[in-house]
């Protein structure tokens, strides 16, 4: 048996489309642009990548993007001053403030500044507190992915086992919830899990979020299971000294072998992070304006 491979960068690609075609929905009936603000902070080489693949997609799609670079040893209160700027700017839909930022500085209380209804990373305690509660908010982008590439392989989801594996407030957490969401009935595995290969071998959906190169073997995944690798990790290039690559924390070959379907990494769940936070920043701006969202943005 051989897996579909679920191809997120072309959904992600789909879905991007979908967010354009709001904005242009919203630039008709409203005359409105929304805005996403990014605040970047030091000098990251990986965090730079992220920042500009953010607002080159966000431009894409219509929308526009203001960008704050601060220096890498600005003040604990004046990070916390410009996100109180942003929140106070009627223009500016969403704040995103990547990270991480760099050493000495709280992330906890910057993220805790910002106004939860431009939460477009949906990183906030109200968010959670939404999410938790089932209540009307701005999701976490990876693990709204996690659901989208789940629901386009499988359909209704709702009755699905689905495994989650790591508990992480950026991942494990929001993606178990969401899977709740979807009806499914959902566990959650982690560092602690007894028989953990057992536990996932139970799984509908096995969602993979713990940060260990190809730690999920073939052995561990149901036949015909649905698999969303999530892990981004960069390990030595085995054919090419000194080189590196990136895997996920899926045994790809050996879940190929097995499972119904499986994201590859890079180019699956990956692409669908800033998708989601595209979506996200229009998802706000109706919200904060009382207009409805616009359906295409539905799943
Ligand atoms: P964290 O390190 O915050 O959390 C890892 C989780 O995995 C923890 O809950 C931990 O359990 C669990 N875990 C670790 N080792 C084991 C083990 N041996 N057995 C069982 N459980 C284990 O990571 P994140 O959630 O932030 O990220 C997970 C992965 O996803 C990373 O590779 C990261 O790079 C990637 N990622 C990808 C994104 C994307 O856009 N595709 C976005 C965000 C993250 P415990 O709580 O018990 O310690």
């Amino acid at each position: 048996m051989t897996a579909a491979i679920i191809d997120g960068k072309a959904f992600a690609s789909g879905l991007r489309g979908h967010v354009a075609q709001a904005v242009s929905e919203l630039n008709s009936s409203f005359d409105y642009q929304p805005t996403l603000a990014v605040v970047l902070v030091g000098d990251d080489p990986a965090s730079h990548v992220y920042v500009r693949n953010k607002i080159k997609f966000t431009r894409e799609t219509g929308m526009q993007s203001v960008e704050h670079r601060c220096d890498a040893n600005i003040a604990q209160g004046d990070l916390e001053m410009l996100v109180g700027t942003l929140n106070a700017d009627p223009n500016v839909d969403g704040i995103l403030v990547q990270l991480p930022l760099p050493e000495g500085l709280d992330s906890d209380r910057v993220i805790a500044k910002i106004n939860p209804d431009k939460d477009v990373d949906g990183l906030t305690e109200v968010s959670a507190g939404r999410l938790s509660l089932g209540k009307t908010g701005l999701r976490p982008c990876t693990p709204t992915g996690c659901v989208m590439l789940a629901k386009d392989a499988l359909g209704n989801l709702s009755g699905k086992h689905c495994v989650v594996l790591g508990r992480s407030i950026l991942v494990g957490k929001p993606a178990a919830l969401l899977f709740l969401e979807q009806n499914c009935t959902v566990t959650i595995a982690h560092s602690r899990t007894q028989d953990l290969p057992e536990v996932c071998r139970s799984a509908d959906i096995l969602v993979a979020a713990v940060g260990r190169p190809d730690m999920v073997k073939g052995d561990w995944i149901k036949p015909g299971a649905c698999v969303i690798d999530v892990g981004i990790n960069r390990i030595a290039h085995p054919e090419k000294p000194g080189k590196m690559k990136l895997t996920g924390d899926v045994d790809y070959k050996g879940a190929m072998a097995v499972a119904g379907g499986v994201t590859p990494v890079p180019g699956g769940v990956g692409p669908m992070t800033i998708a989601c936070l595209l979506r996200n920043t229009v998802i706000a701006a109706c919200h904060r304006r009382g207009w409805d969202v616009p359906d295409c943005l539905s799943f």
